[in-house]
């Protein structure tokens, strides 16, 4: 679904992505990890372009994303759903209107039918009952799950979420990994930064482990988790675990 081919991205002089190859395939939930500045937000942000990369191309459902017009990547952008730690909901919008604009605005889906949708997708991360709630007067964890509702609203093949948890209260973060399971099992592909460990273990397929700007290695749950390799990921690893 995505390849990456030698990506590199740098900031002025700071090299922050060297020589980055690695493939996304339909269905799967990667979840990537390593210590803070190692590149991961970076990474994730120059999957969908948000980030321009300096070197190499990303490759998403057949295309080439890099050196595309905007008006052709804005449209297969709406493919990538995305979820990052701050929730960013539109302030002055019920959660049902947060998850209808954009359906509305750019893919001309009708009001009745966006509408329907929200309903049914707030249900599903179990918020069925605060479509008219502003964000103001929902938690933390029901304001990122509206987010992610609102992401899956544009109907995307894959999802990106930066540190999704990271902002939360800690009672919060569960029924947030929760809604991020069901859609696991329901198929969806995922890219997840994350430093929840046990989501990992539990639901990743795969888990790479990013260090200075480089996958240094990658695997299943069990063999990062149990049997690291890389000296770095055995050091990362005995401070997170
Ligand atoms: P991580 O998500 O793993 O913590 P980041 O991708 O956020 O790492 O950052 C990696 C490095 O890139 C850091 O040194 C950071 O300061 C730098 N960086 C990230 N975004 C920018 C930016 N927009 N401008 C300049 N430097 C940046
Ligand atoms: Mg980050």
């Amino acid at each position: 679904m995505i390849k990456v081919n030698h990506l590199k991205k740098s900031f002025g002089k700071n090299e922050v992505l060297k020589d980055i190859n690695e493939e996304f395939n339909q269905g799967e939930v990667v979840v990537v990890i390593g210590p803070s500045g190692s590149g991961k937000s970076t990474f994730l942000r120059c999957l969908n372009l948000l980030e321009e990369p300096t070197e190499g191309e990303i490759v998403f459902e057949g295309t080439t994303l890099t050196g595309l017009k905007e008006k052709d990547l804005n449209q297969l952008r709406q493919k990538m759903g995305m979820v990052f730690q701050q929730f960013n909901l539109f302030p002055h919008k019920t959660a049902k209107e947060n998850l209808t604009i954009a359906p509305i605005k750019s893919k001309g889906t009708s009001q009745n039918e966006a509408d329907q949708k929200a309903v049914q997708l707030l249900r599903q991360v179990g918020l069925g009952d605060k479509e008219d709630a502003y964000p103001a007067s929902l938690s933390g964890g029901q304001q990122q799950r509206v987010a992610i509702a609102r992401a899956l609203a544009m109907d995307p093949d894959v999802m990106l979420f930066d540190e999704p948890t990271s902002a939360l209260d800690p009672e919060m973060v569960g029924e947030v990994l929760k809604v991020m399971k069901d859609l696991a099992q329901s198929g969806m592909t995922m890219v997840v930064v994350t430093h929840e460990m046990g989501f990992a273990r539990e639901v990743a397929d795969r888990v790479l482990f990013m260090d200075d700007g480089l996958i240094v290695e990658q695997g299943t749950p069990d063999a990062i988790f149990s049997a690291p390799k890389h000296a770095r990921t055995q050091d990362f690893l005995s401070k997170v675990l």
